[in-house]
C-alpha cells in the first residue's frame, strides 16, 4: 500500500515527539507500505515567525512572509528525515518545491495548481521514505508560496491525490471526529466513518483536526482520509464517499456555532431589486451572509432576516443604516447561536427536521430562524440555550448509542 501520513504541529512539537513520529512511520514502513510523510511546523513555530516579522512592521511583504513561514515546515521535514536515518531507515526530506508542488502567485494563500510527482516517485522506487515540508509550494514565477494557515493538511491531500495513494492519514492530538463537541456532551462518540459532505457541514467539530479546504480537495480527488491520533493507537475516523450504510443512519452529528449574529429588517420596501441591493452592498464589504429569510406581508412591505458572523455585525449595521429610507425598523442581535443537525440519512428519511423542532419545543426553546439543506437542519436560537439544545438533540437522535 502507498500511504500518506500527515503530522500536525503538536505531533511534532518537540524533539522527542519527532522521534515518536519517526517510530510510527518506521512501523508503517516495516508493515510493508510505501510511506510519504507530510509535516507541519513544530507547534507555535509559525506564530513565532510571524511575531518576528511584526517586530519590524505590522504589514510585512507577502513574498518575504512566504519565504519566512515556509522555513518552519522545512525544519521539521529535515529533522524527521534525520531521525529516520539515525534509526537505519533510508529517508529523504523535500521542500514543497522539491516535491514538485506548483501553485498560483497568491502569496500567503496560494492555490495548488499542479504537482509533478516524479521526484517523490523516484525516491519511493528506491525504497526511500519521503518526508515533505507541508504548507508550501513554488509559484509559476519560481518564488516560494504558502497555502494559508493549516495548509499542510491540504499539501497531504494534494500529494495523496497526485501519487494515487491508497489512503491519507492525518495525525493530530485528537483521535477522530466526534458526534458532537465532547466538552459540551461528555457522551459524544467517535465516529467510524463519515462522508465528505457531512464532514464539511460539521466542520467546526473537525476544525482542530482537518482544514476545510483539505476536505473539499479530498472529495474532489476522491482521497480516502483518516483522522487519527499520533499519541494513541486506534482506528480514527474515515472520511470518504457516501455509501448506503451511511444513509441508514439518520443523523451523524450535531453542532453548535456560537459565532453567529442576527439582523432583522422590518417593513422593507417590497419592490424588485431591493434584496439584490442589500446583499450586494454586504458582499462588497466582504460580509458573509449565512441564513436568509424573507416573508412578504400584504401591505407592500416585507420582513427580512439574515445571519452574519458575530465579528461582522457592526459592519452589517453600518451597511444597513444606509438603507434607512427603505427600511422601517432594524434589529441587531448577537445573543443567538446556530444549532445544526447533520446526516446524509435525511435525504431518504422523513421527519428528521420535525423531530429536531419537537425536541427544542419540549424544552421550551423558541426557534427564531430555520434553514435546511439536503443533509442539514439549522436552527437559530437564544445563545443561552445552545449547549442544552445540543445535549437534548444528541440524546434524541441516540448519538450516544
Ligand atoms: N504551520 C502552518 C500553520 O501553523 C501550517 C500547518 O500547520 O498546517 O498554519
Ligand atoms: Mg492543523
Amino acid at each position: 500500500m502507498l500511504v500518506v501520513h500527515k503530522y500536525g504541529g503538536t505531533s511534532v512539537g518537540d524533539l522527542s515527539r519527532i522521534e515518536n513520529v519517526a517510530n510510527r512511520v518506521a512501523k508503517a514502513k516495516e508493515a510493508g507500505n510505501d510511506i510519504v510523510v507530510v509535516v507541519s511546523a513544530m507547534s507555535g513555530e509559525t506564530n513565532k515567525l510571524i511575531e518576528y516579522a511584526n517586530y519590524f512592521t505590522p504589514s510585512p511583504a507577502k513574498k518575504e512572509m512566504d519565504l519566512l513561514l515556509s522555513a518552519g515546515e522545512r525544519v521539521t521535514a529535515a529533522l524527521l528525515s534525520i531521525a529516520l536515518q539515525a534509526k537505519g531507515y533510508d529517508a529523504v526530506a523535500m521542500s514543497g518545491r522539491q516535491a514538485g508542488i506548483v501553485t498560483d502567485t497568491t502569496h500567503t494563500y496560494a492555490r495548488i495548481e499542479s504537482i509533478d510527482p516524479t521526484a517523490m516517485q523516484n525516491a519511493i522506487k528506491e525504497g526511500k521514505i519521503v518526508v515533505v515540508a507541508g504548507f508550501q509550494g513554488v509559484s509559476k514565477e519560481g518564488l516560494v508560496t504558502t497555502l494559508g494557515r493549516g495548509g499542510s493538511d491540504l499539501s497531504a491531500v494534494a500529494i495523496a491525490g497526485a501519487l494515487h495513494a491508497d489512503q491519507c492519514e492525518i495525525y493530530s492530538d485528537v483521535d477522530g471526529i466526534y458526534t458532537t463537541d465532547p466538552r459540551i456532551e461528555p457522551n459524544a462518540k467517535k465516529m467510524d466513518t463519515i462522508s465528505y459532505d457531512e464532514m464539511l457541514e460539521l466542520s467546526s467539530l473537525g476544525a482542530k483536526v482537518l482544514q476545510n479546504r483539505s476536505v473539499e480537495l479530498a472529495k474532489k480527488l476522491n482521497v480516502k482520509l483518516y483522522a487519527k491520533s499520533s499519541f494513541i493507537d486506534n482506528e480514527g475516523t474515515l472520511i470518504t464517499q457516501e455509501n448506503n450504510s451511511m444513509e441508514a443512519v439518520l443523523v451523524s452529528g450535531v453542532v453548535l456555532d456560537k459565532n453567529q449574529a442576527r439582523v432583522t429588517l422590518r417593513g422593507v420596501s417590497d419592490r424588485p431589486g431591493i434584496a439584490a441591493e442589500i446583499f450586494t452592498r454586504l458582499a462588497n464589504e466582504n460580509i458573509n451572509v449565512d441564513m436568509i429569510i424573507q416573508t412578504t406581508g400584504t401591505d407592500g412591505s416585507t420582513n427580512l432576516g439574515f445571519t452574519v458572523p458575530q465579528s461582522e455585525l457592526q459592519n452589517a449595521r453600518r451597511v444597513m443604516e444606509k438603507f434607512d429610507h427603505d427600511i422601517e425598523g432594524m434589529d441587531f442581535n448577537d445573543h443567538i447561536c446556530k444549532v445544526s443537525v447533520v446526516g446524509v440519512g435525511m435525504k431518504s428519511h422523513a421527519g428528521v427536521a420535525a423531530k429536531a423542532f419537537s425536541v427544542l419545543a419540549a424544552s421550551n426553546i423558541n426557534i427564531q430562524m430555520i434553514s435546511t439543506s439536503e443533509i442539514k437542519v439549522s436552527m437559530i436560537i437564544d445563545e443561552k440555550y445552545g449547549e442544552l439544545a445540543i445535549r437534548m438533540l444528541h440524546e434524541a437522535y441516540e448519538l450516544d448509542k
